[in-house]
C-alpha cells in the first residue's frame, strides 16, 4: 500500500505519517528532509540558496547519509530549503531518490509537499493535513524553543506565512491538496486522534480497493 501525506509546515502531517507508517509496518520517507539537506550542503558551502547551480550540485550529493544530520531541522535550514524546493532542477535531481522509495515491494508511506500531486500521484491513499496558520506556528515555535533556538512566536508566524506562500506560489510542483485527497484538519485534535482519523481514512479507501 502507497500512501502519500501532504500539508504545510507543522500540519502534523510528518507525526502522522510516522505513525501510520509504524501501524501498516511501512517503510516511511519524510522528503522535507531531501531538501533540508539540499539547502544544508549550500548553506554550508556559503552560496546562496537561490543560486541555481549550487543548489543543483547540493541536490545531487544527498544521500540516505545526509539525511540525518542535527541542523536539518532549524529554522535557518528550513527558511533556505524552501529557496532550493523553488528550484525545477533540484527537485528534478531529489525526484528519482523519492519515485525509488515509492516503488518499493509492499508500499511506503512518503510525506512532503506534493507527493499526491506529482511525486506519487497514483498513490492508494492520499491525505491532506492541514490546520490554521497560528495553530501550526505555536507548535512549531514550541518545537524550535525544545531545540534551543531564540525565536518569537510572531517571527515563527511570519515565517511560517512566507514558507506556505512561496511553498504554494511556485510554478514547479506547488504545494497543493490533489483532487482525491482526503482532507484532515488536525487544529483541534490531540496526535492520538489525528492518527485514529488519518488510520480510518486508510482503512475505509483499503476495505473499497479490496
Ligand atoms: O516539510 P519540511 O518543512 O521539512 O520541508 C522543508 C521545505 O522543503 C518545504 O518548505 C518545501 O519548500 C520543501 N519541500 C517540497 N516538497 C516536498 C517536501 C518539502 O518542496 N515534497
Amino acid at each position: 500500500m502507497l500512501i502519500a501525506v501532504d500539508g504545510p509546515l507543522a500540519s502534523g502531517k510528518g507525526t502522522i505519517a510516522k505513525h501510520l507508517a509504524n501501524w501498516y509496518h511501512l517503510p516511511y520517507l519524510d522528503t522535507g528532509l531531501l531538501y533540508r539537506a539540499c539547502a544544508l550542503g549550500v548553506l554550508q558551502a556559503e552560496q546562496d540558496p537561490t543560486d541555481e547551480a549550487a543548489a543543483v550540485k547540493s541536490a545531487r550529493a544527498v544521500d540516505r547519509a545526509a539525511l540525518d544530520h542535527f541542523q536539518l531541522r532549524s529554522a535557518k535550514v528550513g527558511a533556505a530549503a524552501s529557496k532550493v524546493a523553488a528550484i525545477p532542477a533540484v527537485r528534478q535531481a531529489l525526484m528519482d531518490y523519492q519515485r525509488t522509495f515509492a516503488a518499493q515491494d509492499g508500499g511506503a508511506v512518503l510525506d512532503g509537499r506534493d507527493i499526491g500531486t506529482v511525486i506519487c500521484p497514483h498513490a492508494d491513499v492520499k491525505l491532506w493535513i492541514n490546520a490554521p496558520a497560528e495553530v501550526r506556528a505555536a507548535r512549531r515555535h514550541k518545537e524550535l524553543v525544545e531545540r534551543g533556538e531564540k525565536i518569537s512566536f510572531d517571527e515563527v508566524l511570519a515565517q511560517l506565512r512566507e514558507r506556505d506562500a512561496r511553498d504554494a506560489g511556485r510554478p514547479d510542483a506547488p504545494m497543493r491538496r490533489a483532487a482525491d485527497a482526503h482532507l484532515l484538519n488536525t487544529g483541534d485534535l490531540s496526535i492520538d486522534a489525528a492518527f485514529e482519523a488519518a488510520r480510518r481514512i486508510v482503512d475505509a479507501a483499503q476495505a473499497e480497493h479490496s
